[in-house]
């Protein structure tokens, strides 16, 4: 029988990030190319947030479980927390993958990777395009 190639898969490490006034740091863990998304919608447009989604497996909260505060609207599902001290949202759990995380990409200490391609997404008409978001569960 013929030996089945082994399907690659690309190598990730981790990165940290955090708030602004160091009460949250956080880690992800992430392929060296990856793929941003920047949402219109009534909140991401004010926040100026890029997301970067990841799997839970990929996320660690490294100290700030107590400084985080929880701001939900609308359906509540997604829980958009922020640093209780400084107001700045470096990750949350968003309502397209309740399982995992969207990391701010803007949150993340000096890193580097090979590529960095950002696509909008329609946001502010969410229910409409939801199903483009599924395909970007860290890979
Ligand atoms: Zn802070």
């Amino acid at each position: 029988m013929a030996r089945q190639p082994k399907k690659q898969r690309p190598e990730k490490h981790w990165h940290r990030g955090g708030c602004h006034c160091g009460a949250v740091a956080f880690e992800v863990r992430t392929a060296d190319e990856i793929e941003l998304v920047d949402c219109n919608c009534s909140i991401c447009r004010k926040t100026g947030y890029l997301h970067l989604i990841v799997g839970d497996k990929d996320f660690r909260l490294v100290r700030g479980q107590d400084a985080l505060a929880a701001y939900t609207f609308n359906t509540g599902a997604a829980k958009h927390l922020f640093c209780s001290v400084c107001g700045i949202k470096s990750f949350y759990i968003p309502r397209s993958h309740p399982d995992g995380y969207s990391i701010n990409f803007r949150c993340l200490d000096a890193s580097e990777f090979k590529s960095v391609v950002t696509t909008e997404f329609d946001g502010s008409h969410w229910e409409q395009n939801a199903g483009d978001l599924a395909a970007l569960e860290s890979n």
